[in-house]
């Protein structure tokens, strides 16, 4: 009996179309695995069981009318619940929009649908995707599937956490400064953020608009590529003005060989203040296998990116208080009923709407832009970002790519982490290449040696060269191999009948 537990999103797709079974089954299959599963994950904030089996409905009678179905075909995928959808709640995980029903589609939710995909659900995240924990939700953390007692990373955690636990086959996540490949690392799955512009932004609430983007979570690189192509085939977006064409087939040139290619090792990150010993021992593997498999390491400097964490504290507030200024108590969102004054209204909405981390962010925004302070802090931070951008420029002439760690440390435990500028400290590997706009990948590197918990390695590479990360980290995958579901959730509900 088949489970998808094991099947990739191809084998789903495939056999759909096949007839092996039919994408209702598939997605019965995926909300049994949820009720069994979400209980102790709760990486869900909703779960959209009628419209899962409107489109599986809909693949079915596609099939039966013999029309060719699409490369996601009955794949359950679950989504951020930053990314609109019709027929759900968007709430970022805030008070703020507790009860806002979607009125659109965002195009990178339309366009897994477009591909066949099965939306199954919106997932957690830290609010308004503030955070690297989940913990940050006004509704409920969600639990680490390999260790219920610690966190899935943030602020993607229910994405990572959804695909992790075996609940659906790939999500949708995304990265301002880390939120893919930091909850990737923590839960052990393929996490990819992709080159800014590579993915439409459009109806997917705005946290850093100059930093944000969108991507993919799946347990294989393969799973994470068939995503890809779902997300940008179709070419530029014209509701998104940064979007951009990407025309190549992410799926081509995935098994082609390494061998004499030259992968960049960043000296000092590997010797960072703060990196674990298994996170570190994880990327020296992940050279080790690059060179088993030909390909030649060399040493290449980021002399700014240091300063990353510094400029991206800038710049994220900045643009967050320019974007959560919308959250006014009067148009929509939360509003506090029986003010006397307009003034009482919006300072009471955002007072009780709004949690503590998104009102620290929000206060730091409106300080930095403040007159005096913004040249001070701001226009620094700007220029620090085109350091640290010239610095990748100059390191992709030496080398294809850069291996470097995804998080510094394995998952934590809950309230672990208490002071805010430690847990920022979670994105120092991440932060960067959001800075410079170039994408990035965390793969799974297996189980660290002492604590059991997933490991992972993280590839960066030039703008628009997203094809060749998902390359290289196809070739750790075969070292690796593709990263199971958290043994405890094996087996339970996910079955074909
Ligand atoms: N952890 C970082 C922050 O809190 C990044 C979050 C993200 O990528 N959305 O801002």
């Amino acid at each position: 009996m088949a489970s998808l537990d094991t099947l990739s999103a191809r084998d789903i797709a495939a056999g759909v179309a096949a007839g092996d079974f039919s994408a209702v089954e598939v997605a019965q299959a995926a909300l049994d695995a949820i009720e069994q599963r979400d209980g102790e994950v709760q990486a869900f904030l909703q779960v959209s069981a009628d419209l899962a089996l409107e489109a599986a409905k809909a693949t079915d009678k596609a099939r039966a009318e013999g029309k060719e179905l699409g490369p996601l075909a009955g794949v359950p995928v679950a989504f951020k619940d930053n990314m609109h959808l019709i027929g759900t709640r968007t709430t970022c995980a805030s008070r703020m929009l507790e009860n806002y029903e979607s009125t659109f589609t965002a195009t990178c939710v339309q366009r897994m649908l477009d591909a066949g995909a099965t939306p199954v659900g919106k997932a957690n995240m830290d609010e308004f995707a503030f955070g690297s924990s989940t913990e940050t939700s006004a509704f409920h953390p969600t639990h680490n599937p390999w260790d219920l007692e610690r966190v899935p990373g943030g602020s993607s955690g229910g994405s990572a956490a959804s695909v992790a636990a075996g609940e659906v086959t790939i999500s949708l996540g995304s990265d301002t400064g880390g939120s893919i490949r930091q909850p990737a690392s923590l839960c052990g799955v393929v996490g990819m953020k992709p080159t800014y512009g590579a993915v439409s932004r459009y109806g997917v609430v705005a946290f850093g608009s100059s930093l944000d983007q969108v991507g993919p979570f799946g347990r294989s690189v393969e799973d994470v590529a068939l995503a890809m192509n779902a997300l940008v085939a179709p070419g530029r977006d014209p509701f998104d003005s940064t979007s951009q064409d990407c025309p190549v087939d992410f799926l081509e040139h995935l098994e082609d060989s390494i061998a004499g290619h030259r992968v960049g090792i960043v000296p000092a990150l590997m010797e960072a203040e703060g990196l674990s010993k298994e996170e570190r021992a994880a990327v020296d593997a992940a050279a080790r296998a690059f060179t088993d498999q030909g390909a030649e390491l060399v040493e290449v400097e980021l002399p700014h990116v240091a300063s990353a964490i510094a400029a991206y504290y800038v710049i994220a507030p900045c643009e967050a208080f320019s974007n959560l200024a919308r959250f006014d108590g009067v148009r929509y969102g939360y509003q506090e009923p029986d003010c006397s004054t307009l003034a009482e209204q919006t300072s009471l909405s955002r007072a009780r709407g709004f949690g503590e981390e998104a009102k620290r962010r929000q206060m730091l925004g409106a300080y930095l832009l403040s007159s005096g302070v913004y040249e001070q802090y701001y226009y620094r931070a700007q220029q620090v970002r085109t350091l640290i951008t010239e610095d990748y420029r100059r390191a992709y002439e030496q080398c294809d790519v850069i291996l470097m760690p995804a998080s510094p440390r394995t998952a934590f435990r809950f309230g672990e982490i208490s002071d805010p500028t430690q847990m920022y400290a979670s994105d120092m590997f991440t932060i960067s290449s959001n800075i410079a706009g170039n994408g990035g990948i965390s793969v799974p590197m297996g189980l660290g040696a002492d604590s059991g918990l997933p490991v992972s390695a993280q590839l960066q590479g030039p703008a628009f060269k997203d094809r060749s990360l998902l390359t290289f980290a196809r070739a750790l995958e075969r070292s690796v191999g593709a990263s199971p579901v958290a043994p405890a959730f094996v087996g339970r509900g996910g079955e074909l009948q």
